[in-house]
């Protein structure tokens, strides 16, 4: 198998005739060597049968259907397992991202790239309060992150094996997939175009599922919120410490009232030792966290010994 193509579908039966016949077109020249995987996440109208009905008149689509809901990045991760490929093409049933950039994403891959993804230039047809978290989104995760990830990008990108194998490799369950790629590294190239409208159906991402995500997002890819307290401790403590020469100066010169003094030097130093002690809560945490996530070391890209190791293996 050449071709996956992975897409999770969640309520998309209007969607998915038309993205069906607009992807085997686009896939044409891989034809023989192709496959469609359709991940039905728990939907609640008919998707399951629009799957079986495409199924029927397309022998190399797959249907896969989840148990239940379990969200976009989850169905998606679904799909990737079961993918065949060489090369793997992931993108949303909607139509917004145009199928037809398989292959200009296939001509850089020809040349060298492991991960090609797309990046969106503009988004048509999405509201203004869209557009505007989406775009401070992006920008405050490469501000919390500790790997850079790409802005304004989605799972819309095509990626080859070793890179997929890396990613399904990393076995933590906040699966923040865009992140996941950029974090397993390889050569990694983004291609620009344009996000068309939802062609039918609705958004998936409501609001509260936005933020869902961005926090899974956020916490997925860093730990430095857990160290907000050790920093805020220092700010504290050196602020205690500007106030301790205030109180006794003030209660040598100006003979402040009695009690004074001793309280706010004890509620300004402890409350520093407080966001101290929390602090080295979180560093623990946070490290428990990384390790909880028990991500491989890292991933091999060359070897000279023509040896790549196979990233399966690392797994075990
Ligand atoms: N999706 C999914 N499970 C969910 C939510 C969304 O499989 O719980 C799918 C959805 O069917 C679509 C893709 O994820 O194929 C992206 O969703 P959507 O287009 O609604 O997001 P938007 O483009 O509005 O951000
Ligand atoms: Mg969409």
């Amino acid at each position: 198998m050449y071709l996956s193509v992975v897409i999770p579908c969640m309520n998309e039966e209007a969607s998915i005739p038309g993205l069906v016949s607009r992807l085997t077109q686009a896939i044409a020249p891989w034809k023989d060597r192709a496959e469609i995987i359709l991940v039905d996440d728990g939907s609640t109208d008919a998707t399951w049968k629009a799957i079986e009905t495409a199924q029927a008149g397309c022998a190399q689509l797959v249907g896969i259907k989840l148990s239940a809901n379990r969200g976009h990045q989850i169905a998606l991760t679904a799909g990737l397992e079961v993918a065949q490929g060489e090369r793997i093409f992931m993108l949303d049933a909607d139509l917004q991202d145009p199928p037809e950039l398989l292959v200009d994403m296939m001509f850089m891959m020809d040349r060298g790239f492991d991960v090609v993804y797309g990046r969106r230039s503009e988004r048509q047809g999405e509201t203004m309060f869209k557009k505007a978290t989406a775009h401070l989104f992006y920008r405050f995760l490469n501000a919390m992150s500790d790997v850079p990830i790409p802005q304004d990008t989605g799972d819309f990108r095509l990626v080859n094996r070793r890179s997929l194998d890396a990613v399904l490799a990393m076995p933590e369950k906040a699966r923040f997939i865009r992140g996941m790629f950029a974090w397993a590294g390889f050569k990694q190239v983004g291609i620009e175009y344009i996000r068309a409208p939802r062609a039918l159906g609705e958004t998936k991402y409501p609001f509260r599922a936005m933020m869902r995500f961005a926090i899974d997002a956020m916490t997925a890819f860093s730990t430095k919120p857990l160290k907000l307290a050790t920093r805020l401790s220092f700010v504290s403590l050196f602020m205690a410490a500007l106030m301790a020469v205030y109180v006794i100066y003030s209660l040598v010169v100006y003979q402040t009232a009695p009690g004074w003094a001793s309280v706010v030097l004890a509620v300004s130093f402890f409350s520093g030792a407080q966001l101290l002690t929390l602090g080295i809560l979180g560093e623990y945490i946070g490290r428990l966290y990384v390790e909880a996530k028990d991500r491989p070391l890292y991933f091999v890209s060359d070897d000279t010994r023509d040896m790549v190791p196979d990233v399966k293996r690392l797994r075990a």
